[in-house]
């Protein structure tokens, strides 16, 4: 007549439905005693009529309050199980009690009052073993203690009617614990059932907050995760990171997705390595990774944490497949110090990583006072650009390409200005990415391509002109058709045009951005690789993408000729583009000193300062052969 423990479900539920019959129960057994007392006040002495039933009543009391106290509470299996045992316990003593308490009665009273007695008994019996039908073991208990205790009384007492009774009852309590058994059978049932359906709703809820790829949180876990974290944070601290891979798109098409995904599993991996137990890493989609830390340390460290996990990621990787290299580029931001609630916390970390990308690609940026002001600049910005007139508003500046071998000028450099009736002039290194960012880069592109074309029909025919495309501008079909059906309207020969693109532009679809080159280049036109060596391009890509020239940043010719580095890095890139049969402008050139060390290691065309800054069109004569001024006039 033991409670089972084998079911730890069971005995929780055993224990929550009859935690709510226990005041019932209680009383039922404390009124009917007392009313079975009051009617033998008169008759039996005061301890069996009045001391016995205050001394149950204040047990049973004592029982009930115990159990009230745990009604909200959540037992353990163990406590679950103490408890019913305990139950099952009591239940024999309080019922033995009970029964010698009513039978003692027994001699004091006449006829109708012993009648009433065995009425308590078994009125109360059944009412009691009905309040434990989550407890058959219990149920069992009383209805023996009841019955045996009944049955053998009442028959030795020799009085028929009182026999009737005992016979009674037994066949009831019988029927009652046969009912019981089947109910509890259905109970258990019940209880399992749900016991499974919860441990698949479980299972479901974990694989939905789950990244299938790497087994990380995905995006919908980080931002629960978040939610709670910043409801715990208080005043401590607890900073966001958002990390992105530079150069994942480019080995996912060059590769394949197998290699892919063994990249990003890897990564995954990395740094999972790299997290403590404050530190949570998510998978937010395609190649971006978020990492939360709570009770973050200062900036310094949180930077150092940053710039570990950049280090890591550069690391190459020796996949199954393939060893590839990649890097990764952080933002990271800080509650309370640089956000006062969830969603800038994590805005503010993606602003940090959209800058890190721009100005230190590989590295951890942290979110600063500087940024909110940047933000309104550029919010400011994106409002005043996207009602700008355009065609008023822009206007063309060209920068003369110059062959140092006759200083003759090869081609101009289209660059875009814009001069804004309320912020006055805005650089493109500014206005550039709003453009992108607010989807008006294509319409940028088409007036400033326009205009630029419009300049060069008047120049002499051997003259070209280099434009350059946004990301955007070759991320579409329908952008470098657009731009094909300018190129073939202007009248302009094709072959004096190079377009130039960025290696992020490469980086974003690589596919995409093949067929646009792909596209351009029959139409006759060049391609070049501009601010060539930032980037992540590998010499396979760039054989890929059949490029016509390479434009070396001008990070490296700034000072070439003191510092070995630079000097060394210029020399392979031109010693690679001359391998690889493409021509070579190198930008930025400032001084003469720089110049003659580029014509000691062979470069041929310059662009920079040195010669000319961008000028308007009406300056551009100047770097032109006299007799081409009068095919301009003409
Ligand atoms: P970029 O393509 O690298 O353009 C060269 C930038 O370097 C120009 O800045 C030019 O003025 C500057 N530069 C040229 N020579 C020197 C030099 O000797 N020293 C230094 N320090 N700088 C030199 P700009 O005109 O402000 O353009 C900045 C960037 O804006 C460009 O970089 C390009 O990425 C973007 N951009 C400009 N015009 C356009 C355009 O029409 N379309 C697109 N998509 N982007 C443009
Ligand atoms: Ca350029």
């Amino acid at each position: 007549m033991s409670v089972p423990s084998g079911n730890t479900e069971l005995l929780k539920a055993q224990f929550k439905v009859f935690s709510s019959h226990v005041p019932l129960m209680y009383s039922i057994i404390i009124i009917n005693a007392w009313a079975l007392a009051f009617t033998f006040w008169s008759a039996a002495p005061v301890w069996l009529s009045v001391h016995i039933p205050a001394f149950l009543t204040l047990i049973c009391a004592g029982r009930l309050v115990l159990w009230w106290r745990s009604r909200h509470k959540v037992p353990t299996p163990e406590q679950a199980h103490k408890a019913l045992t305990r139950t099952n316990q009591f239940a024999f003593l309080l019922t033995s009690g009970l029964t010698i308490w009513a039978l003692s009665l027994y001699p004091y009273g006449d006829a109708y009052m012993q009648g009433n007695i065995a009425f308590f008994l078994a009125i109360t019996g059944l009412g009691v073993i009905i309040c434990f039908q989550p407890l058959p073991s219990t149920a069992f208990i009383v209805a023996i203690v009841l019955n045996t205790a009944f049955v053998s009384y009442f028959s030795l007492a020799g009085i028929t009617a009182f026999v009737g009774m005992a016979l009674n009852l037994l066949l009831v309590s019988i029927g009652l614990l046969l009912m019981l058994m089947v109910q509890f059978r259905h109970f258990s049932g019940a209880v399992s059932a749900q016991t499974k359906l919860e441990a698949a709703n479980r299972e479901n809820a974990r694989l939905a907050n789950l990244d299938s790829l790497t087994g990380l949180a995905n995006r919908r876990q980080f931002f629960t995760q978040l939610d709670t974290l910043f409801s715990e944070a208080g005043s401590r601290r607890l900073a966001v990171g958002v990390i992105d891979l530079d150069g994942f798109k480019p080995i996912n098409d060059l590769y394949g997705h197998k290699v892919g995904d063994a990249l990003l599993r890897e990564v995954g991996q990395r740094l999972s390595d790299l997290a403590d137990s404050k530190t949570f890493i998510s998978r937010l989609g395609g190649d971006e990774f978020a990492l939360t830390v709570a009770d973050c340390p200062d900036d310094a460290r949180l930077l150092s944490l940053g710039e570990q996990i950049c280090a890591a990621l550069r690391t190459p990787f020796v996949l199954q497949d393939a060893t590839v290299q990649i890097s990764g580029s952080i933002g990271l931001s800080v509650y309370p110090q640089q956000a006062t609630d969830v969603q800038q916390l994590y805005e503010r970390a993606d602003y940090a990583l959209y800058q890190s990308k721009r100005t230190n690609r590989g590295h951890a940026l942290l979110f600063s006072t500087e940024h909110v002001l940047a933000i309104e600049e550029n919010h400011r910005l994106e409002q005043v650009l996207s009602k700008a007139d355009l065609e008023t508003e822009l206007a063309v500046f060209f920068q003369p390409i110059i062959d140092i071998r006759n200083q003759k000028t090869m081609a101009f450099e289209a660059l875009a200005r814009w001069s804004s009736p309320v912020l006055g002039r805005v650089s493109p290194d500014d206005f550039i990415p709003v453009a992108e960012r607010i989807g008006l880069i294509s319409e940028l592109t088409c007036v400033l391509l326009k205009k630029a074309l419009a300049a060069a029909c008047h120049w002499p025919e051997d003259v070209g002109l280099s434009f350059s495309l946004s990301t955007h501008d070759i991320s579409s079909s329908d952008g470098v058709a657009t731009i094909a059906g300018i190129i073939l309207s202007s009248g302009i020969d094709p072959r004096r045009i190079d377009f130039e693109i960025t290696e992020t532009a490469m980086m974003y679809d690589f596919k995409q951005a093949k067929a646009s080159i792909e596209t351009i280049k029959r139409l006759g036109c060049g391609i070049a690789l501009d601010d060539f060596g930032t980037g992540y391009s590998s010499l396979s890509q760039l054989h890929a993408l059949s490029l016509t020239k390479i434009k070396i940043d001008r990070s490296f010719v700034s000072g070439l000729h003191e510092n070995p580095a630079s000097y060394k890095i210029v020399k392979s890139l031109l010693a690679l583009s001359s391998d690889m049969g493409l021509g070579c402008v190198i930008e930025g050139v400032e001084t003469r000193e720089e110049l003659d060390a580029l014509e000691k290691l062979g470069g041929i065309l310059v662009q920079g300062y040195f010669y000319s800054p961008p000028v308007p069109e009406t300056e551009i004569a100047r770097f032109l052969p006299a007799d081409s001024q009068i095919r301009k006039a003409g």
